[in-house]
């Protein structure tokens, strides 16, 4: 497996490239705690959802701009980049004032062309990476529109993530993964890194190991996992996350072929 251009500046140790963390930041001694678990198994990017877009209401909707301060201390304390969800144009200008390292955009965000267009227009030109999550819906020109949408608002390093698709009908997996339809993105855009979220995906943390595999298998170039000290009491999306010690078994467990480094 090759790394590709932008993957491979973005400094890692280790490959594939994996983002772990907390679905939602819940407080400043939870984002310490997981970086310092994440880093030491060698992981130099880390997730935490700052706004959660939560499909009813009164649900937990993420600590919000607060967040910011507590990721701030984290970022002096140890040496990892943060990740975080950005779903209006007011959400991208406050998490590049807050120096976040990387941001995606979240599959309720993406099925909703004028919004991806606010927050591309508010993107303009950045240095750091995005990600688009694919569309809550199998609708790969959504998809794709909203990748396009970002590229031509001059961001470079652009990439995907498949989180899989919902359907009415029943499965094995929370979210329905249609693996054809992240491969044809892949052919439309083959310097295109294209991340899997097993973890939603799975929604469920015994099917995340089997989703990962899948992913290596298809030569995806990596992987974001959610991952909490307390997963059991997360406060959002508890049943998928995993404890950092179950993420350390997982890689050690992971097979990626041809690894390049
Ligand atoms: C998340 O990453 O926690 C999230 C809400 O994801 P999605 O947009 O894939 O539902
Ligand atoms: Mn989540």
């Amino acid at each position: 497996m090759e790394i590709k251009p932008w993957l491979a500046d973005f400094s890692q140790s280790k490959h594939p490239f994996i983002v772990a963390g907390p679905c939602s930041a819940e407080s400043p001694e939870q984002l310490l705690t997981i970086a310092k678990a994440v880093q030491a198994l060698g992981i130099t990017t880390m997730r935490a959802g700052v706004w959660k877009p939560r499909t009813r209401p009164d649900s937990f909707e993420g600590n919000g701009s607060v967040a910011f301060q507590w990721i701030a201390e984290v970022k002096k304390a140890t040496a990892i980049r943060f990740a975080t969800e950005v779903a209006t144009a007011d959400h991208v200008e406050q998490a590049l004032k807050a120096e976040i390292d990387l941001l995606w955009i979240g599959a309720r965000t993406t099925v909703n062309p004028f919004t991806v267009q606010e927050i591309a227009d508010a993107l303009r030109g950045v240095k750091i990476p995005v990600l688009v999550k694919n569309p809550i819906n199998p609708e790969l020109a959504l998809w794709l529109g909203a990748i396009e949408r970002i590229y031509k608002a001059g961001v470079e390093k652009v990439g995907a993530i498949h989180r899989g698709f919902s359907s009415y009908q029943k499965s094995r997996y929370r979210n329905q993964p249609y693996w054809q339809i992240p491969l044809s993105l892949k052919s439309q855009f083959p310097d295109l890194p294209l991340i899997a979220d097993p973890s939603h995906i799975a929604g469920t943390r015994s099917l995340i190991q089997e989703v990962s595999q899948k992913a290596m298998d298809l030569g995806y170039d990596g992987l974001m996992i959610e991952t909490h000290p307390d997963p059991d009491n997360a406060l959002s999306d508890a049943r998928q996350q995993v404890t950092p010690a179950s993420l350390g078994k997982l890689l050690e467990e992971l097979r990626v072929s041809n690894p390049s480094s």
